[in-house]
């Protein structure tokens, strides 16, 4: 939306995110032009597309982070921009209307985010989503060894105005959006100062429009040392942060380089952010050299005592372009140099620890972190915390309650009790858990209700790749090489 506001007016857009809607024959008859762009992860996807649109003459561009991480040769585009948009496009444009573009636009320097357009919202089928994105800030000013992001935005955080994030909320406002909005960064308190200011801004808007928008982000773990930042971070309608957490390990931290997170008690840091309302949601990774064969025990007691419901477990992987990547390469260790993706499907590089026990220990975390007794026992320790510090709901559950009940969640509620609890295989840890948030924590119902539902959702997916990877760790052993995977769904 933010590139198609920099395109010229003149043209006329569609777009479709391939995540919500499929991408139809008429569309691309109707294009002169097609503009892709993708992250790392859906690159396969995205090379489809390109061969669809080559196959019937159609010229390509093709630009987004993976553009930054991927040999332009490799994206089989027409053009390939490399960098962020907001100084190449103009150009590019101009080029493609007098034929003359070049195959490869590269951005010489980051350009400041207060140059960046209020994105053109009319091109989105709003009703597809159940958050809506708002981007102030890119970069971060760590240093993590298997980070790709500050090799893309850099680490010198970036940030847009106050003035053009309330634009973008007034915009979502006047649309008719009511729901949750994701402030999409990399590190939303990468520059704390400023995002002080911002949160004050937005619980000044909140109050003035009387709105239900709750927001939720991405923050690195030293957010636990600013009780002032997350006072505010709740006034302003935070009620979830996802949190780099990685491995309860410290060896493994200092060894890649995440010293934000060493030196602390992690699972005191979670509990603190907690009690501010915030549902802490926790991205961990398995593989590292530094780890042992206890490592998975110690994941999923850690996990447990965390009262983080959604953990996101992934396995290593050495994306092209980051400190980890260059240092493997140096080792001889890499073996697809394409990358792989995070959700443990693939693994692209020599594991010190064997890649079959890897996987094996890697699937036996996901199975038992996943549950329904664990992980609705972490959803009551998440619930029995913000309850016992506040005595009050979290951020933004008034609204969210009201929402349950009056909309698309009502009707994934019944869904759920139907899936969950009428034809779910563990139906009776569902019922006893609703029993305990009935009589327990009624206050925090629409949040418990949504967890129970994202709960499931991590349950099904869990379950099909527990099958997936118990394949590939067979194969890691006869073959003694890491595995790929592939998962539909
Ligand atoms: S804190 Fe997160 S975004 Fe920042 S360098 Fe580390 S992994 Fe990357």
């Amino acid at each position: 939306m933010t590139v198609a506001a920099l395109l010229p007016r003149s043209w006329k857009k569609r777009l479709v995110d391939t995540n919500v809607e499929g991408l139809r024959d008429r569309d691309l008859a109707w294009a002169d032009v097609v503009l892709l762009s993708g992250m790392h992860i859906q690159g396969d996807s995205l090379l489809a597309i390109v061969e669809r649109c080559r196959a019937r003459g159609l010229r390509t561009v093709v630009g987004g982070p993976i553009a930054s991480s991927v040999p332009a040769a490799e994206l089989k585009a027409d053009h390939v921009v490399i960098g962020e948009a907001e100084s190449l496009i103009a150009g590019l444009a101009l080029d493609l209307e007098r034929g003359t573009a070049r195959p490869v636009y590269q951005a010489s320097e980051r350009p400041e985010m207060t140059t960046s357009p209020l994105p053109d919202l009319s091109l989105i089928k709003m009703n597809r989503y159940s958050t809506m994105a708002v981007q102030y800030s890119r970069g971060c000013p760590f240093n993590c060894e298997f980070c790709d992001i500050i090799e893309i935005y850099g680490r010198r955080p970036r940030t847009k105005a106050v003035a053009q994030v309330l634009a973008e909320l007034d915009q979502l406002r006047a649309a008719g959006w009511r729901e949750a909005v994701f402030i999409v960064d990399d590190n939303f308190i990468g520059n704390k100062a400023r995002a002080k200011e911002l949160c004050k801004a937005l619980a000044d808007w909140r109050n003035r429009y009387k709105t239900s928008f709750d927001f939720n982000t991405e923050a690195s773990l030293n957010l636990a040392d600013d009780p002032e930042l997350m006072q505010l971070m709740k006034d302003a309608g935070f009620n979830s942060v996802f949190l780099g957490i990685e491995t309860p390990d410290e060896t493994g931290l200092i060894a890649s380089n995440k010293l934000q997170n060493t030196r602390r008690s992690l699972l005191d840091s979670v509990a603190t952010i907690q009690s501010y309302g915030m549902q802490v949601m926790g991205g961990f990774i398995l593989g590292f050299d530094t780890d042992r064969e206890d490592i998975f025990d110690r994941m999923v007691e850690f996990i447990q005592k965390s009262g983080i419901p959604i953990a996101m477990v992934g396995l290593l992987q050495a994306m092209p372009g980051t400190q980890l990547f260059r240092r493997l390469r140096g080792e001889g260790r890499i073996v697809d140099a394409g990358g792989g993706d995070n959700t443990g499907e693939r693994l692209n590089f020599l594991p010190h620890m064997d890649a079959a026990k890897l996987v094996e220990g890697y699937r036996s975390v996901l199975k038992q972190i996943y549950s329904s007794a664990a992980y609705y026992e972490r959803v009551k320790l998440y619930l029995s915390r913000i309850q016992a510090k506040s005595g009050r709901q979290p951020a933004g559950e008034r609204q969210s309650r009201q929402q349950w009940l009056t909309r698309s969640n009502a009707r994934a509620f019944v869904t759920s009790i139907v899936r969950q609890g009428v034809f779910g295989r563990q139906r009776w840890s569902y019922w006893k858990f609703l029993l305990t948030v009935t009589t327990r924590y009624r206050h925090c119902f629409g949040t418990a209700m949504t967890l129970a539902v994202m709960g499931y959702h991590f349950q099904v997916m869990t379950q099909k790749m527990s099958k997936a990877l118990e394949a590939a760790a067979r194969a890691a052993e006869i073959e003694e090489i890491p595995v790929r995977v592939t998962i539909g769904g």
